[in-house]
């Protein structure tokens, strides 16, 4: 039998000239960039001939051993044919020799964090034939010492797994040797270094790579070629793109392209330009073309903050770059075409993008375009715009607004009176908005370190770079003295919308000293020093500024509105106090899913009640317990009611007493001696009943239902307390509804019980008041395994549960929710665990009980109503989960209510377009309404 030729795996897909073997829809195979790369050549738009080197290849390179795979070499060469004759002219030839690049590009974009070598094939084989063609000898050495410093960078050491100690890496020392050849020559700018500066530059860097590396820059330029594609690969794995993917939830599994594109030259002289733009303001949103360029310059020039770049037009001008000349003045013809460019761009794509271009001797090229990063404000605007401009539809505005960064919106700003009377110490550009308060650190090191401390910092550097991301993100704020609105910090601290002012020119920093002294003016900031940074319009303040927080935007208010008309499960939120719960209806929560009775005992006015606790606590018999008792419950029912009439009709699900009693046991003497007076015993005796009430494991101890099995007249307070505020709100023509919940139950023994206490005070109450009925659920936690194991049977008497998911962590892990801040960090570092499972729910294992309960508890109840109250329920990615696992709703704390609001919606459209639903569902609201009415007063 003939055997069957084995096709070898396509690795390698060309662009150029209008033609391409990708398009946008490729981007797990191509990478982000490789992909809108053939997409923007589709379009005809002007790129630069080249091919990507996909992705798959990438995973194969890390499964064989970091080695190339055998059947690439022969794609590359084909791929690199078709290049050279798009371009017309020859890799290595050296007469009209072809210059390449290799750049990174992974699914998702990840600024500055992998690598990328630029003018690969300049060798002594082609670098006269490059000056002959030119006619610009001090281009080719320029673009030869640059090649030099990236590729002994990149290739020769960061590939290699070099790791040299602090200020001692290549790049640093080639930095070094160019700031002093420059100082040598009188030269301010790299643009003052003449041909034979360069020349001689070159020359001297080549002798510091075989000093440092121990080994010859290659002057072959197909080991150029090989050498940059393998180290792109390599820093997938590098330091800086492994924390940034911990950091943003990336896979390591992804890997990354490399794109192989043919160089063109944005520093051929003063006819040639290098530039990066948005299609629209990335900070604040507004339809308005926005960036920087720079005359004869490559393309990290513009985003390293080297030289202040100039504004591509009047929009994009502000205080530090208006005396510079725009590309729309300078190069108008060519401002044009780009302009024009910005328009079908975003008619294609629908959506904001991030654009990078070159301008070699007048001719127009793009590099790049991937869709922009942008800040809450800006993603809240421009979805609302674009769908005014029928670009995009209510469902995908919907989508825009990543549920996280609303939280972004709802931050604080600077309190505009106060800041009419405080004046700025400096100004800078705007890069992220809100405000941010905290001490000056200086080092990406000490912000790590303040922020295990628990302390609020401002990172003030001279300007940031992908070394100083983690030091970033412990930071409430960032503030840098150089760079623009494309720069580093710029970049990265608007995808996580984080406030952050740079380029604040007028601060000089000195980090090793750890000060920042203000030109022209006497003030020296030193470490520690609190400063109040208003990121919206780039003022730096010192001392702390009051702040105000921004939810009254009609704006936000509509989209959150187009948002609900797509939810279908409801939003609740966890409250305690009728201010609490007067927030969570601003925020638009659907009712209170836990109000934790205990709170009332913590906090501002809890002495007098919290002294009524204690004296329950420490009663020796029922009779004295009963009186304080008796005693206690004015306040309960105080609190209950006055939450209850906040909510005007809304479910509150009111939790009996769950934390564990000798919590309260008071452990001072004054306290001690008050309470023995108020009891009549002597002070000794106190402390020997507190005492009694210690316990080894208290969170699997005396507490939850517990308490109500062993003290019934307890639960029989609580309740009293309930229907009675209920009784008083309905005669008084006031509508409530409360939920009875009971915590932390094992057995459905447990809730028999306690129910049939309830059925005996609802009566009493409805006697005593005159009222037939009192609208109410009684129902579970759902946060012990056996209780979720056993769901069917729970359900016969709950009429709702909630998952507590806290305690549901904490018992399915066996971690303890208040120490697993121990070793936390190792997890997460030895990759045990991708993501904290107290911050978002392990769906895999926590996840199984919850499902598993839900389908349980239901086939015996089909109206049960299952919601979640555990911290996760503010999470997306939980409120996703939750919904597709059929909850009714999620409960979170007040803020977070517009994020679970929004992530709701967004799994809602999410499960519509994966077709599970066949179509919208009915509101949960209703769906909530019709289980509740079915269930209640049972
Ligand atoms: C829970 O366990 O998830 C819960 C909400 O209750 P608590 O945090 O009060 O134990
Ligand atoms: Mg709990």
């Amino acid at each position: 039998m003939a055997r069957k030729q084995l096709r070898a795996r396509k690795y390698v897909y060309s662009f150029g000239a209008g033609k391409a073997e990708g398009d946008a829809g490729m981007k797990n195979l191509l990478g982000g960039k490789g992909a809108n790369l053939a997409e923007m050549c589709l379009l005809g738009i002007p790129v630069p001939a080249g091919f990507t080197v996909s992705t798959e290849c990438c995973t194969d390179y890390y499964a064989g051993g970091c080695r190339l795979p055998a059947a690439l070499s022969a794609q590359v060469l084909a791929a690199l044919a078709r290049t050279e004759k798009t371009m017309g002219m020859k890799y290595g030839d050296p007469e009209k020799p072809l210059l390449i690049s290799c750049r990174s590009g992974a699914r998702k974009s990840m600024p500055g964090m992998m690598d990328t070598v630029l003018n690969v094939g300049l060798c002594s084989a082609t670098i006269p034939g490059m000056i002959a063609k030119t006619g610009n000898p001090r281009f080719v050495w320029d673009s030869y010492r640059r090649l030099i410093m990236m590729y002994a960078d990149v290739v020769m050491e960061k590939a290699e797994g070099l790791e040299p100690a602090e200020g001692k890496g290549i790049r640093k020392i080639m930095d070094e040797t160019l700031d002093a050849f420059k100082h040598s020559r009188g030269a301010k700018s790299d643009t003052d270094l003449s041909a034979e500066d360069l020349k001689a530059l070159a020359e001297g860097f080549k002798q510091l790579v075989e000093k440092h590396l121990r080994k010859p820059f290659p002057d072959d330029h197909m080991a150029q070629l090989w050498g940059g594609i393998a180290a792109v690969f390599k820093s997938w794995n590098g330091r800086k793109a492994v924390s940034y993917r911990r950091i943003e939830g990336i896979p390591d599994e992804w890997g990354t392209a490399v794109n192989v594109q043919a160089m063109v030259f944005g520093n051929m002289g003063d006819h040639s330009a290098t530039g990066v733009a948005f299609t629209r303001d990335p900070a604040a949103g507004d339809n308005k073309f926005y960036g920087e360029w720079l005359v004869n310059a490559q393309g990290e020039d513009v985003v390293a903050g080297i030289r202040t770049p100039s504004p591509i037009n009047d929009d994009t001008k502000n205080e530090q770059n208006k005396h510079l000349p725009s590309m729309h003045e300078l190069m108008p013809a060519t401002y044009r075409e780009l302009d024009a460019i910005r328009t079908k761009l975003e008619r294609h794509f629908r959506d904001m993008l991030d654009i990078e271009f070159t301008i070699q001797e007048g001719k127009l090229w793009m590099l790049q375009c991937r869709v922009g990063k942008r800040t809450g404000t800006a993603a809240l605007n421009m979805a609302m715009d674009m769908l005014g401009e029928r670009l995009i539809d209510r469902k995908t505005a919907v989508t825009r607004v990543a549920a996280h960064q609303l939280d972004e919106l709802l931050h604080p700003v600077v309190d505009p009176k106060a800041e009419r009377e405080a004046a700025p110490i400096v100004k800078g550009l705007p890069a992220g908005p809100g405000a941010a308060c905290g001490g000056l650190v200086f080092t990406a090191e000490d912000a790590v370190a303040a922020h295990r401390a628990g302390r609020k910092c401002i990172l003030l550097r001279e300007e940031t770079n992908p070394e100083d991301v983690e030091g970033m993100r412990a930071a409430v704020g960032i503030l840098t003295a150089r760079g623009g609105m494309t720069s580093h910090a710029a970049l990265v601290a608007r995808g996580w919308g984080k406030c952050c002012i740079v380029g604040a020119g007028g601060l000089h920093v000195d980090a090793v000293g750890r000060t920042a002294r203000v030109a022209g003016s006497d003030v020296v900031l030193k470490e520690g020093d609190t400063v109040t940074l208003n990121g919206t319009r780039g003022y730096v303040y010192t001392g702390s500024l009051p702040m105000i927080d921004s939810t009254e935007n009609p704006r936000f208010q509509k989209f959150m509105s187009i948002a609900d008309g797509f939810r279908t499960m409801g939003v609740r939120a966890n409250a305690d106090t009728p201010a609490d719960a007067g927030t969570a209806r601003a925020f638009g929560a659907e009712g209170i899913g836990l109000f934790r009775t205990e709170h009332m005992f913590y906090g501002e006015g809890s002495d007098q009640p919290l002294f009524l606790l204690r004296k329950m606590i420490l009663s020796s018999g029922s009779a004295e317990r009963a009186g304080a008792l008796r005693e206690l419950s004015v306040f309960v029912k105080r609190d209950i009611k006055a939450t209850l009439q906040a909510m005007e009709g809304l479910p509150v699900t009111i939790r009996l007493l769950d934390p564990p009693l000798h919590e309260f046991v008071p452990q001072g003497a004054e306290k001690q001696a008050e309470l023995a007076a108020a009891l009549g015993i002597t002070q000794e005796e106190v402390r020997k009943r507190g005492e009694k009430l210690h316990e080894n494991n208290p969170m699997m101890g005396h507490r939850g239902v517990r308490l109500g099995i062993t003290y019934p007249e307890i639960t029989a307070m609580q309740v009293r307390a309930i229907f009675e505020a209920a009784a008083e709100i309905v005669k008084a023509g006031g509508k409530c509804r409360p939920e009875i919940m009971i915590p932390v139950t094992c057995d459905v023994n447990e809730l028999k019980h306690q129910k049939a206490l309830c059925l005996k005070v609802y009566e009493e109450v409805c006697k005593a008041n005159g009222v037939k009925k009192i609208d109410h659920m009684y129902g579970t936690m759902i946060e012990i395994p056996r209780a979720a194991l056993l769901a069917n049977r729970m359900a016969e008497e709950a009429q709702f549960f909630s998952f507590g998911t806290n305690d549901l962590t904490q018992m399915g892990f066996g971690f303890s929710r208040d120490d697993i801040g121990g070793f936390l960090g190792d997890y997460l570092d030895k990759k045990i665990l991708s993501a904290d499972p107290f911050q978002t729910i392990d769906q895999d294992g926590v996840g199984q009980l919850i499902r598993m309960a839900v389908e349980k508890g239901r086939s015996v109840r089909s109206g049960l109503k299952v919601g979640i109250c555990g911290e996760q329920g503010g999470d997306p990615a939980s409120v996703q989960f939750c919904h597709n696992s059929g909850l009714s709703y999620v409960s979170c704390s007040p803020y977070r209510v517009p994020i679970a609001r929004l992530a709701a919606a967004q799994a809602a459209i999410a499960s519509m377009e994966a077709g599970k639903n066949g179509g919208r569902r009915k509101p949960a609201k209703r769906a909530v309404g019709k289980a509740a009415k079915k269930t209640a007063g049972r």
